[in-house]
């Protein structure tokens, strides 16, 4: 498991790599001792303690954009695997360790400079290893209304969940949307800016995204092309006011009208932020009424499901509805909403809650903070209920219809059988406003015979999501293969282009070898790892 040289180098000229990066970063941010190095394991990792589970060979933390470049281009010279992190609190994705085992961890936390907070315009101007925690201090200190859509916990990068395409829950809960500008170092060590940011002193560069020419910023978004240095980021203004509400369905056959509404609210910007969907009947798998019906491999009659939400005393589906505003307009939109679903027989509206601005942080409802912005690490004492060694995801997106999830539920909870499992309906989140993003949450264990079913079981979900045209939209490092063989229309014309710009931009395919399954000319079909 232990790796301490990257991959077809010899010691020798390894430990004259690592001189060359204290030269210039000094010596104490080089870290090479089997201590520091085991802080950049992936406490998360699906492989945990097996030989396929990711190992950098040495961590490298510089403080500026000028020592990045001048420890690229060392890397670049002796073709060394480099694998940035921001602040490597990618937990279920990856966390600090590297793709390619062997690769350097190039960690970013000490870039953690706001370098321009503008707030009249309600944009921040950001360094990588600014946490939401950092940001949202910073701003509240200054008295500053504007909000941070913050992931779950709030410890990770403002900039990295962006690029990694994280999603939140709030107004700006697409992460990459709100991203404007970036300043980028390339594999060979040049610095570039994207977007306005490439008119020398521009004052539009994080406030207008679409410059002259190609939209590059997707090209550095999950991508292993450049390291991004500085980002422009779009930030909420405080609303007036913030209503939540949930919407209860008590029927099984009213998931299509339900969800034809939750997309016209969506579209018309009522329903103004994510807005998750559960069933809470159907997911209480440790009920064994419910279960015996989960179970059943015929089509449960709809009255069946009927009948037990009465008896449980469970909707069918929920919705967590979020409406951002002007008190008076979010006062209208709930009211709308409301005659909307009324439509429904049966339907229920419950748990409101108002939120007026500004918000005494310490009377938020613990469920409530980060949809409003309070950066917190909470996720982690709902997880603790269980006893486990961390998880993971499997997060296929599919339309936001009636018929999408009731085929998806059957499909994959047919996998899950198969594997003698009984899993319970899921629904999603509705951040990507067409498209609903389930999550299936598989938990790590000690033992790793069952991590490797696991694994089977979410490469089984890959294909079969893909048999329907479904795939994910981000994933663990143990499945980004598997993952983009879903993407395969004409020949894998979309890997094959990626493969393109891999060669081109990073001829020596130094950096983060293997990430999406875009491999480097240098390591491709032979980087040995399980598809
Ligand atoms: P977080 O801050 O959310 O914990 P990480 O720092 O763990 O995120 O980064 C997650 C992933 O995003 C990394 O594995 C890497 O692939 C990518 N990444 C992070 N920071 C950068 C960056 N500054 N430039 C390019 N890619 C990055």
């Amino acid at each position: 498991m232990a790796v301490n040289v990257p991959p077809t180098m010899r010691p020798e000229r390894f430990a004259a790599a690592l001189a060359a990066f204290e030269q210039i970063v000094g010596p104490q941010w080089v870290f090479h001792s089997p201590e520091d190095l085991a802080l950049y394991r992936d406490a998360y990792s699906p492989y945990w303690g097996e030989l396929q589970e990711r190992m950098a060979a040495a961590a490298l933390a510089p403080a500026t954009a000028d020592e990045v470049q001048a420890l690229v281009r060392v890397a670049h010279r002796l073709q060394i695997p480099l694998h940035p992190i921001s602040t490597g609190r990618n937990l279920g994705y990856g966390g600090a360790a590297p793709i390619y085992s062997g690769s350097v961890i190039l960690d970013l936390k000490r870039l953690n400079r706001i370098l321009e907070i503008n707030a009249e315009g309600g944009y921040a101007l950001l360094e990588p290893g600014v946490s939401y925690f950092d940001l949202y201090r910073h701003l509240n200190e200054n008295r500053i209304p504007l909000w941070v859509d913050c992931a779950e916990p709030g410890w990770g990068s403002v900039v990295a969940n962006a690029l990694e395409r994280g999603i939140g829950h709030g107004p700006m809960c697409d992460h990459f949307a709100s991203l404007c500008g970036l300043e980028i170092v390339m594999a060979d060590g040049e610095l570039l800016r994207t977007g306005l940011g490439a008119v020398p002193d521009s004052s539009l560069w994080a406030r207008c995204k679409y410059g002259l020419g190609p939209y590059l910023d997707g090209l550095f978004s999950q991508s292993s092309l450049g390291i991004v240095t500085k980002a422009g980021v779009h930030l909420y203004r405080e609303p007036e006011a913030v209503q939540l509400l949930t919407v209860t369905a008590h029927h099984y056959d009213d998931l299509d009208e339900f969800l034809q509404i939750v997309q016209q609210l969506r579209d018309a910007r009522i329903l103004n932020a994510d807005a998750p969907i559960v069933s809470p009947l159907m997911s209480a798998v440790s009920d064994a009424d419910v279960a015996a019906l989960l179970s059943r491999t015929d089509d449960v009659a709809a009255g069946q499901w009927d009948q037990l939400a009465t008896a449980k005393a469970l909707p069918l589906y929920a919705l967590s509805a979020r409406l951002f505003g002007p008190a008076n307009v979010v006062a209208a939109q709930m009211e709308h909403l409301k005659q909307r679903f009324s439509a429904i027989a049966g339907i229920s509206f419950t748990d409101a809650r108002l939120y007026r601005t500004p918000l005494n942080a310490a009377a938020v409802d613990a469920t409530d903070r980060t949809v409003l912005g309070l950066p917190n690490l909470l996720a982690f004492n709902a997880l603790a209920t269980t006893p486990n060694h961390g998880h993971y995801f499997f997060g296929p997106n599919i339309p936001l219809t009636g018929e999408a999830v009731r085929l998806a539920n059957r499909i994959f909870m047919g996998v899950f059988r198969q594997s003698g499992q009984i899993r319970g309906w899921v629904g999603g989140n509705s951040c990507f406003p067409k498209t609903l993003t389930m999550l299936y949450p598989f938990l790590i264990s000690e033992e790793v015979a069952r991590n490797r079913a696991n694994r089977e079981i979410v490469r089984k979900l890959i294909l079969v999501a893909a048999e329907h045209g479904w795939a994910e939209y981000r994933t663990p490092v143990a499945f980004m293969d598997a993952a983009m063989n879903s993407y395969s229309f004409n020949d894998h014309a979309l890997r094959r282009l990626n493969e393109t710009l891999k060669d081109a931009l990073d001829p020596r395919g130094i950096l983060s070898p293997g990430k999406n399954g875009i491999w480097p000319k240098t390591l491709r079909n032979r980087h040995g790892y399980t598809k």
